[in-house]
């Protein structure tokens, strides 16, 4: 590859989200790696839901001036000093592990940096250099090989799911789904199509989804569930008559969905809170307490599930074809962004390529 020979050029191209509603293509100085550190070229990257509600404005996590991006895969093109010895070296395909959690807490000591609460996500936060750009510098800690089985241009970015299907994974974990278990997901956008794809990865048994665009319907029909439509009458009503859920995974996070989980799933079964659709909700709390059933909360992944869903990923390349929907230029993004933030259905991933050498 030419790039690992050549230095990296002084600048790249960037999205820089200006303001609310507004992203633009800038040139921004290519970063260097710092102490510890890896520079990466960027391959890929996907847009998140969380980046669209960021782009709106809607949930305050994303602020006017900063480069958004959490989801990605590229090669490793430098190394900053002391960045030697780590799990990826030069040339190496990797995707990143957003979080940068302190390593010194009782959550970071017990592997679980995801709940750290000096954590800082890359991505997110305005001060770190992020992955919608052509670069980005990351502690060598928190790359993870992706081996996507070829060189094949679609297989290389399927190293930008990663995160997303780690998110899925972590929730079926927390739902203690397991071989032969029965297991309803609410949601089949890309989590919900995550945690289907989790729930078949632990050996679950049947497996609903539920979804009102027929697009991902179809979608999550082609990773072997049941899909159910809410628009055919109540959702726990349909679920009932075939049996009720053993656990249900709520990919939505609203009123209205965790009362569907709490209704759909037999007494005694977990419900698993992993959307983020609304802060504060309505619970029926007797739903709760009379049938002992459990409600877990599950965020991101922890470090370990993250590196157990690359290596699993990596070996996939067929199930995650179909999650990918559209890929986009950077030049492209912007109006992506916008379409998105519109309404515009999308059944899987848009994902934006920064390098079409790999796409
Ligand atoms: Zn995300
Ligand atoms: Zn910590």
């Amino acid at each position: 590859m030419a790039q690992l020979t050549a230095a990296p050029p002084t600048t790249m191209r960037a999205l820089v989200l200006e303001d609310y509603g507004h992203l633009s293509v800038a040139e921004l100085p290519t970063p260097e790696a710092g102490p510890g550190e890896v520079l990466l070229r960027i391959h890929a990257t996907g847009i998140c839901g969380s980046d669209l509600h960021g782009y709106t404005g809607e949930n305050g996590r994303r602020r006017p001036g900063q480069v958004m991006g959490h989801e990605t895969v590229g090669t490793v093109v430098g190394l900053g000093p002391g960045a030697r010895g780590g799990e990826a070296g030069l040339g190496d395909l990797v995707t990143v592990n957003p979080g940068l959690a302190c390593g010194q807490c009782p959550a970071c000591h017990a592997g679980r940096g995801h709940i750290c609460r000096s954590r800082r996500v890359i991505g997110v936060d305005p001060d770190l250099t992020s992955a919608f750009a052509d670069y980005l510098a990351v502690p060598a800690s928190n790359v993870v090989p992706f081996t996507s089985g070829s060189s094949g241009a679609s297989r290389v970015t399927h190293g930008a799911l990663v995160e997303p299907l780690a998110v899925g994974y972590h929730a079926a974990v927390r739902g203690e789904v397991r071989e032969g278990a029965d297991v309803l997901v609410l949601g089949g956008g890309p989590i919900g199509q995550a945690a289907v794809l989790a729930c078949r990865r632990l050996g679950a048994g049947r497996i609903r989804v539920s979804e009102p665009l027929e697009s991902r319907r179809l979608l999550v029909a082609g990773l072997g569930a049941q899909v159910l439509d809410p628009a055919a009458g109540d959702v726990a009503e349909q679920v009932q008559a075939g049996g009720p859920a053993e656990v249900t995974l709520d990919a939505v996070g609203s009123s209205a969905t965790i009362a569907t989980a709490l209704n759909a799933t037999q007494p005694g079964g977990r419900c698993v809170l992993v959307g983020m659709a609304a802060p504060d909700v309505r619970l029926d709390a007797f739903a709760v307490s009379t049938q002992e059933r459990t409600l877990v909360g599950a965020f991101c992944y922890s470090p370990a599930e993250f590196a157990a869903t690359a290596r699993w990923a990596g070996e996939v390349p067929d199930l995650l074809a179909s999650l990918i929907s559209l890929r986009v230029t950077p030049e492209e993004a912007p109006a992506a962004f916008s379409d998105l933030a519109r309404g515009h259905d999308v059944a899987g991933k848009v994902l934006v390529v920064f390098d079409p050498v790999h796409a």
